[in-house]
């Protein structure tokens, strides 16, 4: 096993002398959650189960604290990481494990799954698209609405039965392991509550990764936490839109396949162009930190942490683009980069099972089970 955990980025994990300087130093462990240095045990002698059965991979921020304190740079931080790594592989449902194995270890076999996920949707753009109206833009007579309906509505099916796989296995194991240690009677009540309380707290406030950063609004904007703010945000505004598109048609769908102009000021149109720019930021700022290594979470990128960024990045990019051009009244521009924004958010989906986008639903899960067992 240890041999798979250094493979998925773990490269120093044979430093460890389990002095424990790591686990005396982070921010979040505590009491029953004892971390990283117990992860770095269980991973050097192989338990995986004990791996598998533990929050505590998903309960870290990898802040980097205690790498900087590491008197061996065995890089703790980064063997937390690739344990996610290895528990993403390990909770996928048959056959996608082996995928996602394949795609984290072999950057050939993850460029063939790329260049394949973007070959079909063009594919199925070119041969299915309608009329190319070159006067006026009818972009739903390019490519019709129902057709973007079949294809996302079966994508989205396929990545929410992967992922659903993934969350009851974690679940199972997961609850398995906190009753393990848990100090006290698990309440319905509480149970309920933690569930809302991690809802708001971790996911849509974030809170907990709050905890690793430094105070102070200005530092604030360019760190950890305001970046996946922007990035989640982003990212769940756009989908609204996308939804509210589909169950709205006579605001966005049917302007969109006559040719009728739609104001900018338009609310869904407007959330779309706000929340773009809200992922464009965050994206960017997370790819500079990563190119720049500035920190020590950014400082070692797996491919997949690339393809989500990269792909968040261009699904923004060229959805501002498509925008663009269509209120430039360019139409055959506009049918070019709604092909290209298509495909790129088909490629965007397609990898989200084996990438961080899958972490988003893994902790938030780990920490709801970790407060109602009592375990934090
Ligand atoms: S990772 Fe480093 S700090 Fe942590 S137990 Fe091992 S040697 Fe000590
Ligand atoms: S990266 Fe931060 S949160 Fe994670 S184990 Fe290290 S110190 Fe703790």
């Amino acid at each position: 096993m240890v041999d798979d955990v250094k493979a998925l980025g773990a490269i120093n994990i044979d430093a460890c002398f389990n002095c424990g300087t790591c686990t005396a130093v982070c921010p979040l462990s505590s009491g029953s959650s004892s971390f990283p240095r117990r992860m770095i045990t269980y991973a050097q002698i192989g338990v995986k189960e004990k791996i598998l059965e533990s929050p505590d991979l998903w309960l870290c921020n990898y802040c980097g604290e205690c790498t900087k304190s590491c008197p061996r740079q065995a890089d703790p931080a980064e063997t937390m990481m690739a344990l996610r790594r290895y528990a993403t592989i390990e909770y996928s449902p048959p056959g996608v494990s082996f995928i996602s194995k394949m795609i984290y270890k072999s950057k050939a076999f993850a460029l063939s799954f790329l260049i394949i996920f973007s070959i079909i949707p063009l594919i199925l753009m070119l041969s299915l698209h309608g009329s190319i109206n070159s006067t006026s833009i009818m972009l739903f007579s390019f490519f019709p609405e129902h057709y973007i309906d079949i294809i996302g509505v079966t994508l989205g099916i396929i990545i929410f039965g992967i992922m659903l796989f993934g969350l009851a296995k974690m679940y199972f194991m997961t609850r398995k392991g906190v009753t393990k240690s848990n100090t006290g009677p698990v309440r319905i009540l509480k149970w309920i509550v933690e569930f809302f309380q991690t809802i708001f707290k971790e996911v849509l406030a974030q809170e907990r990764l709050d905890q690793c950063e430094m105070k102070g609004w200005r530092q604030r904007l360019s760190s950890e936490w305001f970046i996946h703010m922007t990035i989640f945000w982003g990212f769940t505004g756009l989908l609204v839109t996308t939804v509210l598109g589909f169950l709205l048609p006579t605001a966005i769908s049917v302007p969109l396949a006559n040719g009728i102009y739609i104001p900018i000021t338009e609310p869904i149109r407007l959330l779309g162009t706000l929340s773009g720019l809200f992922l464009i930021y965050g994206a960017s700022m997370a790819i500079i930190n990563r190119v720049n290594k500035s920190r020590v979470y950014s400082s070692y990128s797996y491919f997949t942490d690339w393809a989500l960024l990269i792909f968040l990045l261009l699904a923004g990019l060229t959805g501002y683009l498509l925008e663009m051009a269509y209120y430039l009244n360019s139409p055959l521009i506009t049918y070019a980069l709604l092909t290209v924004h298509l495909t790129v958010v088909f490629d965007l989906f397609a990898v989200a099972p084996f990438t961080k986008f899958a972490h988003a639903f893994y902790r938030p899960l780990a920490i709801w089970l970790s407060r109602s067992h009592n375990y934090i």
